[in-house]
């Protein structure tokens, strides 16, 4: 299978651009707070191409479904056999005090906010 076929595997749903937090029970949560860079209206990276470059905390997908880091229904990690889902916010919502902690201001609004520590 090449790079492409892989690449087209994604559905753009930009859920995995969202920042994570571990939790202390070392489960991953994904949040509502997009990255800086990712386009809220099309769902797609601003800066695709030098992504890895500009931001290092961005992971590949691959790399990503190592850790857990992507929903569970995921394309690439429904191909990781045992893939430790990680937890959705919207699905979570008891996380979401935590959430304004790290990113206040940040849910649920249009990319652009950093995160506070
Ligand atoms: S979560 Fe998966 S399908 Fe959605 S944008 Fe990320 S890689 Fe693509």
């Amino acid at each position: 299978m090449s790079a492409d076929d892989r690449e087209n595997w994604c559905l753009r749903c930009g859920r995995c651009c969202h920042e994570k937090i571990r939790l202390d029970d070392e489960r991953v949560l994904i949040t509502d707070v997009p990255c800086e860079h990712l386009d809220v209206m099309t769902k797609l990276c601003r800066i695709y191409a030098n992504r890895s470059h500009l931001v290092g905390r961005c992971q590949s997908a691959a790399a990503s479904a190592k850790v857990g880091a992507l929903p569970g229904d995921c394309p690439y990690a429904m191909v990781v056999k045992g893939y430790p889902a990680p937890l959705m916010l919207a699905d979570h919502p008891e996380h979401a005090e935590l959430v304004e902690e790290l990113y206040p201001g940040c849910s649920r609004v249009a990319a652009g906010c950093r995160r506070s520590r």
